[in-house]
């Protein structure tokens, strides 16, 4: 027999994009945004180069400029100063989370879809993501607090609420209190196999929201563990979660792919600022070399199976694209 000539579908540029199986397109990435109270404020965070804390109104200006270069979806999370042990101001309703919604509604209306992340780890003294009693997290006094947080994102004007706390019941929780108080329209984007992984560190800089005791190992997810993550994606999607999501996403291709080929809801994977910050270290201002290493990794995030991905990339994507 003759060997086969598999080159000829890789001769030029115009049949290898012909026959590519993953394409990449600006309507599928939500880019993430970190709001401070202020006036003026737009400070790039150390660890992540190009992302920056914005206050409200300089947000506005940098939304604008998002939605110009196509990115229309946006996962807003607010950092608060006044950390409490119980985290209250999550659901306060002049909120950072809160401010901001009212205030992106007021001037883009439906030309953005906006995903709130809803969790007490930025608004809780001890930096956890959940209510402590007796040095114990406490699952069902903190699905109700993220319910009541996640009510008052969409009363300031959420289309989706993303609760990332790994709590169990945290999805059912929120639906219920989304349709109790007539929200039925306001989507959840469940963070629903959340692992605990060491790529969050230049997120936890952001918002000093590491835990001052213990670690958060009691609820997110263990790294060694496949069927768990499928069980964690189906009970959410069992509690009505519109978009599951997969989080890290590189280290974690195997289960965005079996993810994938057991469940018809949309998938959605979080490239992280660990992963963010590597490809901007490696491709240490090499402007071809970073455009090349994140074009690379999102679309093998892609291939694997997500249908949508939140990147700090994501601002970049569409002249990437079209270069
Ligand atoms: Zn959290």
């Amino acid at each position: 027999m003759e060997y086969n000539r598999l080159r000829r579908l890789r001769s030029t540029k115009a049949i290898r994009d012909l026959t590519a199986q993953t394409n990449i397109e600006t309507k599928n990435f939500i880019l993430p945004y970190f709001v401070v109270e202020g006036e003026k404020i737009k400070s790039e965070i150390i660890s992540m180069p190009g992302i920056y804390r914005f206050s409200i109104d300089n947000l506005l200006v940098d939304v604008k400029d998002s939605v110009s270069k196509g990115i229309k979806t946006f996962l807003i999370f607010g950092i608060e100063e006044n950390k409490t042990k119980t985290g209250s101001s999550a659901y306060a309703r002049n909120g950072i989370i809160q401010k901001v919604l009212r205030a992106l509604k007021d001037k883009f209306a439906d030309k953005i879809t906006l995903i709130t992340d809803v969790c007490l780890c930025g608004f809780t003294d001890h930096g956890h993501c959940a209510i402590i009693n007796s040095e114990k997290i406490d699952n069902d006094t903190t699905i109700n607090v993220l319910a009541k947080t996640a009510l008052s994102h969409a009363q300031a004007g959420a289309d989706f609420t993303a609760p990332s706390a790994m709590m169990d019941g945290q999805v059912l929780s929120i639906r219920r209190m989304l349709d109790n108080q007539g929200y039925a329209d306001v989507g959840i984007m469940a963070y629903s196999a959340k692992y605990a992984s060491n790529l969050y560190s230049p997120f936890r800089d952001i918002f000093d929201s590491s835990p001052k005791f213990g670690d958060r190992q009691t609820y997110q997810m263990d790294i060694r563990n496949s069927n768990q993550a499928m069980l964690e994606l189906e009970y959410d999607i069992q509690e009505h979660a519109d978009i599951v999501m997969v989080k890290p996403a590189l280290f974690y291709l195997d289960i965005i792919c079996k993810a994938k080929q057991l469940f018809n809801v949309p998938l959605a994977a979080y490239n992280v600022s660990g992963e963010y910050a590597m490809i901007k270290k490696l491709a240490d201002g090499n402007e071809k070399l970073e455009k090349a290493l994140a074009m690379e990794s999102l679309i093998s995030i892609k291939r694997a199976g997500a249908d949508i991905i939140i990147s700090y990339f994501a601002k970049n994507i569409g002249s990437w694209i079209s270069e």
